[in-house]
């Protein structure tokens, strides 16, 4: 393994200076509070070995990120039949784009994309019966942490505002692809997009997505093929439309959210998560993505 102790403070320091590190999404009202100079890092390595540099241990608003998760949960449940409902093509359109929704009748493109998630979480209210409760509890034991939680006001402040997911949610109900009320749906949704995680948990969380589906208990919650198939949706998906360009610089597969998160991770080897809330113009922590650009560069570790 590289000297990961060494590579982070190295990129840290490199990546703290730039000018340019984006601007902090305000479309979610809440979310416009949080200072941009935040910045901190977490990786873990297969042998459950961390390391840290700056903020990795404050709890941000993960947002996008938990799509991975509540996919995860729906497949450990219905399996396979998720393809019946969302596609696995990249958008290459943003985040909460519609026009594809429609031109396709109705199947997302992907999970990792808004309308792709509403159905996963359209999946998870039919199949659970306290869908909010019970994806807490898959989080805190494929974590092993208990003390996650949903922040309540990143959640009513989408709730009030989140226009885009409504009509999102209405398309899909229209053509027959969300079984569920909308509103139910939706809160759900707000509800895991609230999901508030450091660093370091979201680290612990992404272990199973490089043991093969095993969490850092050694439970299993996927099956090696299921995991082999997220892993592959967050290389050509995880990134709105700038899947190419972080596959181009970075060269892992992963997920970002705009609370300025990203996780990425190479199967086998490491998890790593990076938080700094300014985004660039296609949505992605600016910051981080050059932070990841430097780790995969210094360690020469990356897919390819
Ligand atoms: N909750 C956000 C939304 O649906 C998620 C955005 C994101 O992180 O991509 O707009």
């Amino acid at each position: 393994m590289p000297d990961f102790k060494k590579i982070l403070n190295t990129l840290y320091e490199e990546t703290k200076q730039l000018s340019d590190t984006g601007k902090v999404a305000t479309y979610i009202p809440e979310l416009a509070s949080i200072s941009p100079n935040k910045f901190g890092i977490c990786l873990l390595d297969i042998e459950k070995e961390s390391y840290q540099v700056g903020n990795f241990d404050e709890c941000f608003s993960v947002q996008s990120i938990s799509k991975v998760l509540t996919l995860a949960m729906a497949m450990g449940i219905v399996g396979e039949k998720v393809w019946d409902r969302v596609d696995v093509e990249p958008s290459g359109d943003p985040f909460n784009h519609l026009s594809l929704l429609e031109q396709e009748n109705g199947i997302p493109r992907n999970p990792l994309i808004n309308a792709g998630a509403i159905v996963i979480a359209d999946i998870l209210v039919s199949e659970l019966k306290d869908p909010k409760k019970e994806f807490l509890d898959f989080v805190h034991k494929i974590s092993g942490d208990s003390t996650i939680r949903y922040d309540e006001k990143v959640a009513q402040s989408e709730k009030a505002t989140g226009f885009k997911n409504y009509a999102a949610a209405n398309l899909l109900k229209s053509y027959g692809n969300l079984k569920n009320d909308v509103i139910e749906v939706l809160d759900f949704y707000f509800y895991q997009c609230s999901l508030s995680m450091s660093c370091a948990q979201l680290c612990h969380t992404f272990y199973l997505f490089i043991n093969r589906g095993r969490c850092m208990q050694n439970l299993e919650f996927l099956t090696v093929s299921q995991v082999k198939r997220i892993n592959a949706l967050m290389l050509t998906c995880g990134f709105y439309d700038e899947a190419g360009e972080f596959a181009f610089e970075v060269g892992l597969p992963g997920k970002s959210g705009v609370g300025g998160g990203i996780v990425a991770l190479l199967p086998k080897r490491f998890c790593v998560t990076v938080w700094s809330p300014g985004l660039n113009l296609k949505g992605n922590s600016s910051r981080g993505m050059a932070a990841l650009e430097r780790l995969t560069t210094l360690s020469d570790l990356s897919i390819f």
